[in-house]
């Protein structure tokens, strides 16, 4: 099987892509992952990418594309996307991309979750400066706020988790990856999910998806 799995920040998805893919023994493709990885390496598209980032630009789409098929090239079939597309032009481009191989999308899992709920999980997440240990002012705070329950520690906040931060990146979400959602849904092969509950019971839900997906496509033998 062929995924891509959508959801905004908070939603889960790396997490339930790493539990799927040890469910299936699918390979897991996710993008921040490859990039650092060619980056690391000094690969000729880490290169081309790295000066992107460096001079504080957005990466192009053919170099995003060519690394992601670079990566897709490299794993045997059954795979999870995680992290790409997040555009309607970089799904296209995907989709020509498989077709040309025999390898197209099977199915597209978009996790769900409330605006509101995706800021508390990541803005109100705090971790001692001391211990590491993980906090979240909503759904787990500490006894005395600001102090780690464990030693005592000052518990702080990542700048890139401010609210404002994930606000941003929220819109992001909502402007240019959520169309995905309709441009799979006219394919056939997309299921929502609802984001809310143990990471056991959204694996459940995704799980019961992909089996239902491949019920409609008899031609998979195999989630
Ligand atoms: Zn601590």
């Amino acid at each position: 099987m062929r995924i891509v799995l959508l959801g905004p920040p908070g939603s889960g998805k790396g997490t339930q892509a790493r539990r799927l893919v040890d469910r299936f023994g699918l390979s897991l493709i996710a993008t921040g992952d490859i990039f650092r990885w060619n980056v690391r390496e000094g690969t000729e598209l880490g290169h081309r990418a790295k000066a992107y980032l460096d001079a504080g630009e957005l990466v192009p789409d053919d170099v995003t594309i060519a690394i992601v098929m670079a990566a897709i090239d490299k794993v045997p079939d059954g795979f999870i996307l995680d992290g790409f597309p997040r555009t309607i032009p970089q799904a296209e481009s995907l989709e020509s991309e498989l077709a040309a191989r025999g390898r197209p999308i099977s199915s597209v899992l978009a996790f769900i979750l409330d605006e509101e709920e995706a800021v508390k999980r990541i803005a109100g997440r705090r971790t001692c400066a001391n211990c590491q240990a993980p906090y979240n002012v909503f759904f787990n705070p500490p006894v005395t706020e600001g102090i780690c329950d464990v030693c005592g520690g000052p518990l702080v906040q990542r700048t890139d988790e401010s609210e404002e931060t994930v606000r941003r990146r929220l819109e992001v979400y909502r402007e240019q990856t959520a169309p995905l959602l309709k441009f799979y849904s006219e394919r056939g092969f997309l299921r929502e999910i609802d984001a809310v509950g143990t990471e056991e019971e959204v694996t459940q839900r995704a799980v019961a998806a992909l089996a239902d997906l491949v019920g409609k496509d008899q031609s998979e033998s195999r989630i």
